[in-house]
């Protein structure tokens, strides 16, 4: 974990909103979660969304819900619908404030008459290239444009002409006219406006073919919504000087104030809305809700619950330094979390056979297991328990390493909630490869311990004839690296080939059969696992949640 995690609760955004409001600066405070419909939500959006509702909920305000979308060609309203339900799952309410950017680009487009009229604005002929070659660098001041003087009238009737769609793609651009030689770059006369021709908005159809750029966009509908903190990531405190120029020097109602902090990072995997769109793209997951994904929606599919995101971003903390955070305190969150609520079952991932050779053939006994060893009111489920039953290959060794505690040949170990049993008989194939184990039983011991000996190990089990069988999705981190693409190289290099293991003949306690996708539960021993969306009745899929403890990069023992 890095040095920068803090109390819960507490931290410099949420002091500086006590401030105003003990200041009477503001009567109430308006929050705004503001994502550009790119792509799917990732934890980092989570962190951003708990810290803006959460901010609302906390003082008594209201946060709203606006699409950033001046970006037309990348976005669509298969990425609008994701963002509201996985805020929505997230646990968050924005009411009837959901608004998108694009609502305003009839006021963005008077108050850049305005702008114009203020002699704060001009129409720029330079191209993409010349504008660049113009800005100067960090050590060079820039140069003022040819453009930059023309009058009013002039700025007028081009812009007009602009909207009019009377020029193509990169011709002319709606510059501000702030300052070329300003040491900060965002100041050198920002583009506010460019022509994008033939794009359909997913929001405004084919209206524009003028879209105001993120820079002018952002602040204006913050302003015009009563904003009173935009809170944003750190990449935008160099940006601050433009959202400050925008709000005041248009005729908005109100000034909010930006804030910055510093954007969740997360070990082993990667957050750029770019690289996941990629990862999607490339086929190097299933789609953007594959469980080894970090969206909100894999995450979902991967067993997390809507708290443990929550916890995971309280956990985190809001500060302004730079930070990765490791994968295991998100893990520990969410294994915290089922800890506690889970139901335990019995589920055998890799069966082997086992027969009780003293146990009558043809019957069933129904034995009655708790379905939570710490929380009594999830009560009691029947377990059947016959001759054959399955056991995991893992817990039998016929050359056990030493410490091995579960079954050997020749020696006991326990089936959990039901009997001893002694490993008697391995029997193999012709190929050595052991099928089956003949054992026999202790049918003295159910619920209670053998008097003249002591029987360390447990194991689970499932009944061979009411056993359901089902496939089983294990996970593993995404990329091998914590940082992946580190040093300039392309992440992709960097992805885990073994993340996905799929186990197809697991066998589940009959108990399993028919729970609903999204259902959680322990398998015993194994891990907390939920039922994917892939399942049907005739074939259960479950996912890996996390597994019972922090065991990554250590052997299975
Ligand atoms: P990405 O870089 O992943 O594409 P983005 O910042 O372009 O993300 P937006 O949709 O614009 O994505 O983000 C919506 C909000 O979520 C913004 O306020 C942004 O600052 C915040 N946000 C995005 N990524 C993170 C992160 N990793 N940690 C915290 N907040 C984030
Ligand atoms: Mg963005």
């Amino acid at each position: 974990m890095s040095d920068t995690v803090e109390t819960p609760r507490t931290n410099f955004i949420r002091q500086i909103i006590e401030a105003d409001l003990a200041a009477g600066k503001h009567a109430r405070i308006v929050t705004r979660f503001p994502p550009e419909p790119n792509g799917y939500l990732h934890i980092g959006h989570a962190k951003s969304i708990v810290l803006n509702f959460g901010l609302a909920q906390t003082f008594g305000g209201t946060c709203n819900l606006r699409f950033d979308d001046t970006n037309p060609h990348k976005e669509n309203v298969e990425f609008v619908d994701s963002i509201k339900a996985d805020v929505r799952w997230l646990g968050f309410d924005w009411g009837d404030r959901v608004y998108f950017a694009s609502d305003y680009f009839e006021q963005l487009y008077a108050f850049a008459i305005e702008l114009i009229e203020k002699r704060l604005a001009y129409v720029c002929d330079l191209n993409a290239e010349e504008t660049r070659s113009y800005r100067g660098t960090l050590t060079e001041p820039g140069r003022d444009s040819p453009y930059r003087d023309r009058t009013v009238e002039e700025n007028l009737d081009l812009f007009k002409r602009m909207r009019a769609g009377e020029f193509p793609d990169g011709a002319r651009t709606l510059r501000a006219r702030i300052d070329m030689a300003s040491p900060n770059i965002n100041l050198r006369d920002p583009v506010l406006y460019r022509i994008k021709h033939g794009v359909v908005h997913h929001q405004t159809g084919s209206a524009w073919c003028l879209y105001p750029t993120y820079d002018y966009t952002h602040p204006i509908s913050d302003a015009l919504e009563g904003i009173t903190h935009s809170l944003c990531t750190l990449e935008f405190e160099d940006h601050r000087p433009l959202y400050d120029w925008c709000v005041n020097n248009v005729s908005v109602p109100c000034k909010p104030r930006q804030i910055e902090f510093s954007r969740l990072n997360l070990e082993y995997t990667v957050m750029s809305k770019r690289r996941l769109t990629e990862l999607v793209g490339e086929r190097h997951v299933h789609g953007w809700d594959d469980p080894r994904m970090p969206t909100v929606a894999g995450l979902r599919r991967r067993g997390y619950t809507p708290g443990a995101i929550r916890d995971f971003c309280e956990r985190v903390g809001v500060t302004k330094s730079d930070n990765l955070v490791e994968m295991a305190l998100l893990e520990s969150t969410i294994r915290d979390d089922l800890d506690a609520t889970a139901p335990r079952r019995m589920a055998v991932l890799r069966p082997l056979k086992v027969v009780i050779t003293n146990y009558p053939e043809g019957r069933t006994e129904s034995i009655e297991a708790r379905n939570h060893p710490k929380d009594e009111t999830l009560g009691l489920r029947a377990v059947p328990f016959g001759r054959e039953l399955y056991i995991d290959r893992t817990d039998f060794e016929e050359i056990p390493p030493k410490g091995f505690k579960r079954l050997i040949p020749g020696g006991e170990v326990r089936l959990r909630n039901a009997y001893v049993i002694r490993c008697e008989e391995v029997v193999k194939d012709a190929d050595g490869e052991i099928v089956e184990l003949r054992v026999s039983a202790d049918l003295d011991t159910l619920g209670r311990n053998p008097e003249d000996r002591k029987v360390k190990g447990v194991i689970h089990w499932v009944s061979a004839d009411h056993g359901v069988r089902a496939e089983v999705r294990l996970y593993d981190r995404l990329f091998r690296v914590a940082v992946p693409g580190a040093g300039g190289a392309d992440f992709r290099t960097d992805i885990n080939p073994d993340s996905l293991q799929i186990l197809s003949d697991a066998v589940l306690e009959p108990a399993l059969q028919g729970a609903e996708a999204g259902t959680r539960f322990q398998f015993e021993r194994e891990g907390y696992f939920v039922v994917d969306t892939d399942s049907t009745p005739e074939r259960p899929v479950f996912n890996l949640t996390v597994g019972l403890r922090d065991t990554w990069g250590k052997s299975r023992s």
